[in-house]
């Protein structure tokens, strides 16, 4: 195993949401940070409007640790985003907030699962202030009508919805509700040196041919890079070494030369997403030396998700342009039409049509041909209800199994609870009207079992009875180790989670500075 003589201010695994945010303010200071990253930078070019450049079909979804599920997917082995920016590069740009309730104990969601955000929405509003604005979100302010408190107006302005979109928002509105411009991360500006949006419609689940979305590693890595930041892609962590109350290195495993290496920083911030991460500190044992550590790989949530799509008469996308663009959160807190469940339902989102060649990826030859005139007259909703924190469902370790660098296999168990199922129902029917409404002669009505949105697993909490982590993201048991991404998440709230990671990593990283 060979050493390395430098030791760094701060080391960081894992290049999404959380890892890059929590570096930006260590390098703004001038400290030395290292960026331990598995995954290689995506390739911009004209291939991401490729039918297999969406993301699973991509050499970037990557099983190496496969993660094995024993409940919850159809997939008996799933990977996940290996490249740098994380998810971030294929996701789909929406960047809402959590509501200010989200925060609050919602006891028809957690239960007995003792979940509790140890912050309160005020603490972290500054911080999504700053998350929208390194990732120049372009919203509208007082339009969503579940919109928490806030003290800055968005840094770009919404763009004019599509035809699909207005189609979609008539038949909402026609359904008596609220439909407002989701707020996206993507570069609508001519006056600097990034590309404007160019409105396609591969954007969800695709990285951006020209870099005009603002995912990590079209935006903030480049940055951080050009003011010193050292980021080693190719890099599979594989342990945590603890010495004293403090993890002192990290080894890794370097994809390139197949070597194993050490590196040795004064501080950690462990981003490797909510599976990664809570894989990362049970193989290395370190929840045993955490006073909360029975919680680690426990709380997997993921949100409860489907889609309705309706199909019209006419095309609704005739410019083939991008729609994703509509949010409805008249249903977030319930609704007065819905009798089960009571209080909390989720937010419902419009969806791209998907491109015909991505479909006809996933369903036999013969039938994507049939099915090319139907799916071209389709629009979507994305339903996204909470799920709730259960204490059956986690990650845990078979020791016997190990990949190709010596990390113990990964299993996932996750069984939705009645309440979540009955939500995402709820939803569903709310979506079909709305539809119909917007004119879809018949509907059609899937669920989504990914672990796109996996969350918990690591959870933060006011006290170590109940959380692993404290209120400023520090692993319980160690100083100097902080988990800063989606596995921080007590309850999975429903809505898209990467600008709160984004908050809660910035807010960790300035506290974490100060120490
Ligand atoms: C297709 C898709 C669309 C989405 N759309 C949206 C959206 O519109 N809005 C939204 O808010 N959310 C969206 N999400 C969810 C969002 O992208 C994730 O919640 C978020 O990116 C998670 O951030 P993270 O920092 O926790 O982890 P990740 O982004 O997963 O980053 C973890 C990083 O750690 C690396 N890593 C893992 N293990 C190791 C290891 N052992 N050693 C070194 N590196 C390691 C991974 O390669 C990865 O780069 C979407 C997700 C997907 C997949
Ligand atoms: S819609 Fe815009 S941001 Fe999204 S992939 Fe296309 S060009 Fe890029």
């Amino acid at each position: 195993m060979s050493d390395e003589n430098t030791e760094f201010d701060l080391i960081v695994i894992g290049s999404g949401f959380g890892g890059a945010m929590f570096a930006a303010p260590w390098v703004e200071a001038g400290k030395r940070v290292l960026l331990l990253e598995r995954g290689d930078w995506v390739p911009r070019d004209e291939r991401c409007w490729d039918v297999d450049a969406s993301f699973d079909l991509t050499p970037y979804y990557s099983t190496l640790p496969p993660y094995r599920v024993a409940a919850g997917s159809k997939p008996r082995v799933i990977g996940s985003c290996a490249c740098v920016g994380g998810a971030s590069v294929f996701y789909g740009g929406v960047s809402l907030r959590l509501r200010r309730e989200d925060l609050a104990v919602d006891p028809a969601i957690v239960g007995a699962s003792g979940a509790c955000w140890p912050l309160s929405y005020e603490l972290l509003e500054p911080f999504y202030a700053e998350a929208e604005r390194r990732l120049d979100v372009a919203g509208t302010t007082g339009v969503d009508p579940t919109e928490p408190p806030r003290s800055t107006h968005y840094p770009q302005p919404s763009q004019a919805l599509s035809r699909a979109a207005r189609l979609v928002e008539r038949g909402a509105q026609r359904c008596g509700l609220k439909p407002f411009p989701l707020p996206l991360a993507i570069n609508y500006r001519s006056d600097h040196e990034r590309q404007v949006c160019a409105a396609c419609r591969t954007c969800d689940t695709f990285a951006c041919a020209i870099g005009a979305k603002n995912d990590l590693a079209s935006g903030l890595l480049p940055a951080l890079l050009r003011q010193g930041l050292s980021l080693r892609p190719g890099a599979l962590v594989t342990r945590l070494v603890e010495q004293g109350r403090r993890v002192t290195a990290v080894e890794y495993f370097d994809l390139a030369t197949q070597e194993h290496r050490v590196v040795r920083g004064r501080t950690v911030a462990l981003a490797a997403g909510a599976l990664g991460s809570a894989h990362l500190l049970l193989s290395s044992r370190l929840d045993q030396l955490n006073p909360g550590g029975q919680v680690v790989g426990r709380y997997l949530m993921r949100h409860c998700n489907g889609i309705v799509f309706g199909v019209f008469p006419r095309v609704p996308d005739p410019q083939r342009e991008f729609h994703k663009q509509l949010g409805v959160h008249d249903f977030y807190f319930g609704h007065p039409t819905v009798r089960e469940p009571k209080g909390k339902l989720g937010s419902l989102q419009q969806l791209q049509t998907p491109p015909i060649g991505l479909v006809r990826a996933h369903i036999p030859r013969a039938l994507g041909t049939i099915a090319a005139p139907v799916i071209e007259r389709m629009t979507g909703l994305l339903l996204i209800a909470e799920d709730q924190p259960q204490h059956d469902n986690h990650v845990r370790l078979d020791w016997q199994t190990r990949d190709a660098a010596g990390l113990p296999q990964l299993e996932i168990t996750h069984r939705y609870s009645e309440r979540d199922l009955a939500a995402r129902r709820a939803l569903g029917k709310a979506a079909r009207r709305i539809m119909r409404k917007a004119g879809a002669w018949l509907t059609h009505t899937r669920t989504i079992e990914t672990f796109s949105h996996a969350l918990g697993t690591v959870r933060m909490g006011p006290t170590p009875e109940t959380s692993a982590l404290d209120a400023q993201s520090r692993f319980r048991g160690l100083d100097n180790l902080f988990v800063v991404d989606a596995s921080a998440f007590p309850t999975a709230a429903a809505v898209n989670p990467s600008l709160t990671i984004a908050a809660n990593a910035l807010r960790a990283s300035r506290a974490a500075l100060e120490d």
